[in-house]
């Protein structure tokens, strides 16, 4: 709380009082802190591949380069790191675009079923090398107002978290069903799943569950975030289900009229 304060006087100039003025100013405090958070998360997340992609090619200039076998796994090491800056910095630039006042989605006609199938063909490689089974059960086609590619961002975000978090003979389930203004697509793993009390701060930029998890798999920590910011924009909504060890299921209810603000 940030407090002024100044006196009164009355018409003879004698002093009569204080007007003190309270202003909470703790919402914009927590902005503050939010900001300085994400820089210092940004800078971190940026730093360790960083380091590592200089750590491997100093090692090589320094003489493991001879050794054919340390040139190809540092090699190795320095691409999958160059990627990972890539990814996060694709991420990054996603969600300023995102989060611009200006921004404006491209609404269109948009056919639910055609859209998911197809993603399939695009995640079904991720899927087979983690030996995760891939299954769509949409039946009739429903038409919805929205921007077909940002959508499809969103639900191959979802798609990749889904095959990423099961791994090893798991399944991932998508479907949808028509309600009477709107459509609920659902992706559903039977994967690791949300601890209960962790489930609200997912969405949150760079918030894991499990940090080491999501850097193995190329996780960027800002998807669910991007995801967030789309569906809203779309006036939709999401939400999760999870059990720890048994699986987690996303749901994102979309209108099917688009409205302007
Ligand atoms: P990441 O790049 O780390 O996957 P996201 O923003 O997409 O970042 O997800 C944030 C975190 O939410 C993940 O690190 C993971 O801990 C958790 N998460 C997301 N999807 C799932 C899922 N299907 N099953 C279990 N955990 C998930």
């Amino acid at each position: 709380i940030e407090v002024t304060g100044a006196p009164i006087f009355s018409e003879d100039r004698k002093w009569k009082g204080v007007v003190l003025v309270f202003h909470d100013i703790s919402d914009l405090k927590q902005l503050e802190q939010m900001r300085k958070d994400f820089v210092a998360n940004v800078s971190h997340e940026l730093k360790t591949p960083i380091t590592s992609i200089r750590g491997f090619s100093e090692t090589l200039l320094d003489g493991a380069m001879k050794d054919e076998k340390m040139l190809e796994q540092f090699l190795g090491i320095i691409l999958k790191e160059s990627g990972r800056l890539q990814s996060l910095i694709q991420d990054l630039l996603e969600l300023s675009k995102l989060e611009r006042e200006d921004f404006l989605l491209n609404i269109e006609k948009v056919g639910v079923q055609r859209l998911l199938k197809d993603l399939l063909p695009i995640v079904r490689q991720h899927a087979e090398q983690k030996e995760v089974e891939l299954h769509l059960f949409v039946e009739g086609d429903t038409f919805i107002q929205g921007d077909s590619s940002r959508l499809k961002q969103v639900f191959m975000n979802l798609l990749t978290n889904a095959i990423n978090y099961t791994g090893g003979e798991g399944e991932v389930l998508l479907e949808f069903r028509e309600e009477e203004d709107s459509v609920v697509i659902s992706v559903s793993d039977n994967g690791v799943g949300i601890p209960q009390e962790e489930i609200s701060r997912i969405f949150e930029r760079f918030y894991r569950v499990d940090k080491a998890r999501s850097r193995n798999s190329g996780g960027t920590g800002l998807g669910l975030a991007i995801v967030k910011h789309i569906v809203e924009a779309h006036h939709g909504t999401i939400r999760v289900e999870s059990v720890v060890g048994q699986g987690t299921t996303f749901y994102v209810e979309l209108p099917k009229e688009f409205t302007e603000n």
